[in-house]
């Protein structure tokens, strides 16, 4: 049995406790929901993030549900959880962005101490949290305009173990799609590439919706690796179906503010120059013709009428 505490934030657990607060971000009066673990046994540290987009549901209401049922008596190591990260964006609705900056904080990892809110919050998650934990999930989902099928990225780098173990990990997930990403503003990317851990951002919904069976489906795939990376009791079982490799994608963006007209599903097999949709403006005049760049399959998907200037509106995925 192990003994001693441990703080993250403002909260501190004995071996063997569990307990609840926040964590404030540098002197802003921002501050994060976060539940530490303290296991009774010893083990690695897993860090547990959600909502570093305040819109992504399933990803957050599982973090809050894993927070309240994971039993700190049968755990071995330790387990934080931060639900959600981008508090404000959760309760304005906003989608992508912290509101105060307008900047998404999976582009600004690592972070800096003197930067805007987005890069305190990256900044207090990358050295308060990140340097501190041997693995990093990292619960996503289709924000509020968005459509996804399950996909788990981990960080292309070139540390083996990182890009090794993380594969490792990705493999005990149910996902549709796996992607090795070059995202190193992400909060995954930076933890291989800065801390040298095994990191996974997993996706899961999306449109602004969350239902009981996917957080079900989400907890059991995050106990699975739990009991995969020893952390929790019992055998780890991996799926039956395993995730396709994309190996290669490309993300259209609105060359303007406008709106958007997809004419394909998620899912779809498209053929290069194959029109995928239009943007056209409030007149209903078509502005542009968007095309598939090469043969591939559409893997995300912007759904609302209504797009700005530089943003993502569709990705195909070469596999
Ligand atoms: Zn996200």
């Amino acid at each position: 049995m192990k003994t001693g505490e441990i703080c993250f934030g403002d909260v501190r657990a004995e071996a063997g406790k569990k307990a609840e607060g926040y964590a404030p971000v540098l002197d802003t009066g921002y501050r994060m929901p976060i539940t530490v673990i303290n296991g009774a046994h010893e083990g690695p540290t897993v860090l547990i993030t959600s909502g570093v987009h305040g819109g992504e549901y399933p990803g957050i209401q599982t973090a809050i549900e894993l927070s309240r049922e994971l039993d700190p008596q049968k755990i071995h190591g330790q387990i934080v959880l931060i639900h959600p990260i981008n508090l404000h964006a959760f309760y304005q609705r906003v989608s992508y962005c912290v509101p105060e900056d307008g900047k998404n904080i999976n582009r600004v990892f690592p972070g800096k101490p003197d930067g805007t809110l987005a890069e305190q919050i990256a900044y207090v998650v990358s050295e308060q949290f990140q340097a501190r934990a041997d693995y990093h999930l990292d619960l996503h989902g289709g924000d509020l305009h968005e459509q996804l099928p399950s996909y788990v990225y981990y960080p292309n780098v070139e540390d083996p173990y990182v890009v090794n173990r993380s594969r490792e990990i990705a493999d005990m997930l149910e996902a549709t799609f796996q992607v090795k990403t070059k995202n190193f503003g992400g909060a995954v990317g930076s933890a291989g590439l800065r801390h040298h851990i095994p990191a996974l951002l997993i996706e899961r919904g999306g449109r602004g919706l969350w239902s009981r069976e996917e957080v079900e489906d989400y907890k059991a795939n995050i106990r699975n690796v739990l009991r995969f990376l020893q952390v929790c009791e019992g055998e780890a079982v991996r799926p039956e179906k395993q995730a396709i490799t994309v190996v290669d994608d490309a993300t259209l963006a609105a060359s303007r503010s406008s709106a958007w007209y997809p004419c394909v599903s998620l899912g779809d097999a498209v053929k290069e120059g194959q029109q995928i949709g239009e943007l056209r403006d409030l007149f209903g005049n078509v502005l542009e013709t968007i095309r598939a760049p090469f043969d591939g399959l559409v893997i995300y998907m912007v759904v609302s009428l209504a797009v700005a200037e530089g943003d993502p509106l569709i990705t195909i995925g070469m596999i």
